[in-house]
């Protein structure tokens, strides 16, 4: 019987599972990654987790809660850089650690140090698991390169995600939105509420960041005056400020995490370009203690002014 793996489906989940879980079943061990987020899930990370912790840390908690006993190793990788001279969040570099201080009883954690090499190029990182499973470094290479092409099939597995409602009310001018954030914000349903199927469900048409390539991004990224040195936050810039100044979208919603400094800065950069623009921008704070009822009141509301703007008048203040 294969050995398997667990991944848990958070933080970094919604940016590499076709890539994981291609390049552990390409060296033969199955792969288990743990359900959408629940209330249980939920529950399970609040328990484990520090209280300073943003949601996200916490709901990853809870997903490795979930698979611990149901797997033989888990993948929980130390991301530290994507691209050169870029960094990822300190929680997103300490998850590992995090997770073996907080929960007992865990499985062999996969902690591999994913960086780039100084050619750019990350089969050194992959080779690392020869240290925990049954595969010399130069066989976890080799197979890291015949699998590596998944890492550009990420956007097409988004889909798997985004909502599938077609534009059901074509009388009305189509309102394309950005929703901005981290993936596991933006991707994670039960974290955001449902957020894509409410927008979906009123014919919004929803952008993601996906959906800019990487080399508009660092283009568009690069018109700050300092250096963005952490590549989410490149990310979200760059993909707002194309989208901006090519008149693609009529609005932004940038999801949140209370407590989360990136956001604290990117949020305000964002909303000032967007309001030099004329396009209206709302951020959602998201938290354990985030009600729905609140959640919702704010979304409706934007969402109508959105639409009367659209459909009556241009005069409306685009400030959050
Ligand atoms: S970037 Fe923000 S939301 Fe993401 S792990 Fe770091 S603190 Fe949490």
């Amino acid at each position: 019987m294969k050995k398997t793996i667990g991944i848990p489906r958070g933080m970094l989940y919604y940016e590499f599972f076709p890539l994981w879980e291609a390049f552990f079943m390409e060296i033969g061990y199955e792969v288990i990654s743990s359900p959408k987020t629940n209330k249980d899930i939920l529950d399970m990370g609040i328990e484990a987790c520090v209280d300073e912790a943003c949601l996200p840390v916490k709901i990853f908690h809870g997903h490795v809660e979930y698979l611990k006993d149901k797997v033989d190793y888990i993948f929980i990788p130390k991301i530290t850089s994507l691209y050169k001279r870029e960094y990822c969040c300190p929680k997103i570099l300490g998850l590992p650690y995090m997770i073996k201080n907080s929960i007992d009883d865990l499985p062999e954690i996969i902690d591999i140090e994913i960086n780039t090499d100084r050619k750019g190029k990350f089969e050194g990182s992959y080779g690392k698991v020869g240290k925990y499973l049954n595969i010399s470094r130069r066989e976890a290479i080799r197979a890291y390169r015949k699998i590596e092409d998944n890492k550009d099939k990420n956007r097409e597995w988004l889909n798997n995600i985004m909502p599938k409602n077609p534009l059901r009310n074509k009388t009305e001018r189509i309102i394309n939105i950005l929703l901005l954030g981290h993936s596991y914000n933006v991707f994670d349903e039960f974290m955001n509420m449902g957020i894509l199927d409410k927008l979906s469900n009123r014919d919004i048409r929803i952008i993601v960041a996906e959906d800019v390539s990487e080399e508009d991004i660092r283009m568009y990224s690069d018109k700050i005056p300092k250096r963005m040195f952490w590549t989410h936050g490149r990310r979200s810039i760059g993909s707002a400020f194309k989208l901006i100044e090519d008149e693609k979208i009529d609005g932004i919603i940038y999801l949140s995490s209370f407590g989360c400094g990136l956001d604290s800065v990117l949020v305000h950069l964002v909303s000032y370009r967007a309001v030099e623009n004329n396009i209206p921008i709302m951020e959602l704070t998201l938290d354990e203690q985030t009600g729905e009822a609140g959640f919702n009141t704010r979304l409706e509301a934007f969402l109508d002014m959105m639409k009367w703007r659209n459909r009556n008048e241009d005069n409306i203040s685009p400030s959050r």
